[in-house]
């Protein structure tokens, strides 16, 4: 075989797989079809390390949501990675989202975050002035991240380790041959070049369900939607008015979690992310200017200080969604695929949010599984 192991997609989740297992095994291969890491959903999400408060008790969001937190600032501390563990209020603007609160707080513990502090009107009038609730969750343990420092970090490991990054080609086939897998590459120029491998990680993001079905798994219920978040920035100077992370109560069913005021570690503030499922997966960037007027109504429940003009367009990001709009909140889809017929190949389908926070956990799951099979 060519390689021992071929990751596909560099996003933060394939780079931090690769930097972990190039760490462990030899001859491993990270594939990208950008010229450079990150260029998709990596470089456009909320960079928030989140604490695991909302997923359902028992699943993998839950548990490496929470696992992966403490990693992502013991690396951060460890490699100089920008972050700020600046901490997020949950706020409750109605008498029926107090309730909401209540059942918050209970999934919470069960997931093992014990960290969170109720707050009554006096407490949330010290932390945040400027804030409108009437009562308040406060998670100490949510914070924020440079994400391309991160990637950049997990790049720069992988290589160190012996990992080969190859940028700038496509998989665009995979077969299954004696052993292993024949993949199937296309670079810039449109030459092909076919090489070998023991085991596949598909982490491709958004194509995920494509490159799965190239190798010859086709299942309807790992189809993926593209569900698309946009944002709008908080001009200068009402950005100063906040402090920390400000959510409303979620949405049914976690399709997303409500738009929110989102600080990255240069200061600056941003509202978002709504959801919208696009018709067709088509990477549609574009923030539309019509919707400041929701955003501003949105935010204005719990921003009383909010003024229209003080926001504008920001951008956008995609989600990886395998929940389809109206079902319940589905699991990261993360698995060996021997019960379909193909030994050694490794699943990742579906890993929306919270996979930066989990990136070290799922690379430390992928590595488990790997170390039974290899
Ligand atoms: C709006 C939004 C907000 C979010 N906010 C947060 C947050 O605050 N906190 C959090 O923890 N998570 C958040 N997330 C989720 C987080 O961004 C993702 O879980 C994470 O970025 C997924 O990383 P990935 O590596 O799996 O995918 P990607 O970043 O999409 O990387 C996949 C890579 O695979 C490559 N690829 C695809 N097909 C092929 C192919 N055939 N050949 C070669 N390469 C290929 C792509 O080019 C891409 O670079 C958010 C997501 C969105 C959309």
């Amino acid at each position: 075989m060519d390689a021992e192991i071929t990751v596909i997609g560099a996003g933060v989740v394939g780079l931090a797989i690769a930097e972990k297992l190039s760490g462990r095994f030899n001859n491993l291969f990270l594939i990208e079809k950008h010229t450079t890491f990150g260029q998709e959903t990596s470089s456009r999400n909320s960079e928030v390390i989140h604490a695991g408060i909302y997923y359902p008790e028992g699943t993998l969001k839950a548990r490496l949501c929470v696992e992966g937190k403490e990693l992502l600032y013991d690396y951060c501390r460890k490699y100089g990675i920008p972050f700020r563990r600046c901490g997020k209020l949950i706020v409750a603007t109605t008498g029926e989202e107090i309730s909401v609160i209540d059942g918050i707080r209970d999934t919470a513990i069960k997931n093992g975050v014990v960290d969170l502090v109720e707050l009554d009107r006096r407490k949330i009038a010290e932390l945040e002035p400027s804030v409108f609730a009437l009562k308040a969750l406060y998670s100490p343990s949510t914070g924020v991240i440079d994400t391309h420092s991160l990637m950049k970090r997990y790049e720069i490991n992988t290589m160190n380790n012996g990992g080969q990054i190859v940028y700038g080609c496509e998989v665009t086939g995979i077969r299954k041959i004696r052993d292993g897998y024949e993949i199937k590459l296309l670079d810039a120029d449109k030459n092909d070049y076919i090489f070998t491998t023991s085991i596949i990680i598909n982490s491709a993001g958004l194509t995920s369900d494509t490159v799965s079905r190239m190798a010859g798994m086709d299942d309807e219920s790992l189809r993926i939607l593209f569900c698309k978040g946009e944002y709008f920035r908080l001009n200068p100077p009402k950005n100063k008015l906040v402090n920390r992370l400000i959510y409303p109560v979620p949405l049914h069913n976690l399709v997303g979690i409500g738009i929110h005021v989102t600080i990255d570690t240069g200061g600056g503030v941003k509202l978002g992310p709504d959801v919208t499922y696009l018709d067709s997966n088509v990477y549609d960037y574009k923030v539309d200017p019509a919707k400041q007027e929701a955003f501003f109504h949105s935010a204005r429940k719990f921003l009383p200080f909010l003024e229209f003009d003080d926001l504008s367009p920001d951008m956008a990001g995609i989600r990886p969604k395998i929940q389809k709009p109206g079902e319940p909140v589905r699991d990261f889809y993360i698995r060996e695929e021997s019960r379909r017929g193909f030994p050694g190949f490794i699943n990742l389908i579906g890993i929306e949010s919270p996979g930066l926070t989990s990136s070290l956990a799922i690379a430390g799951h992928v590595c488990d599984i790997v170390s039974e099979i290899i």
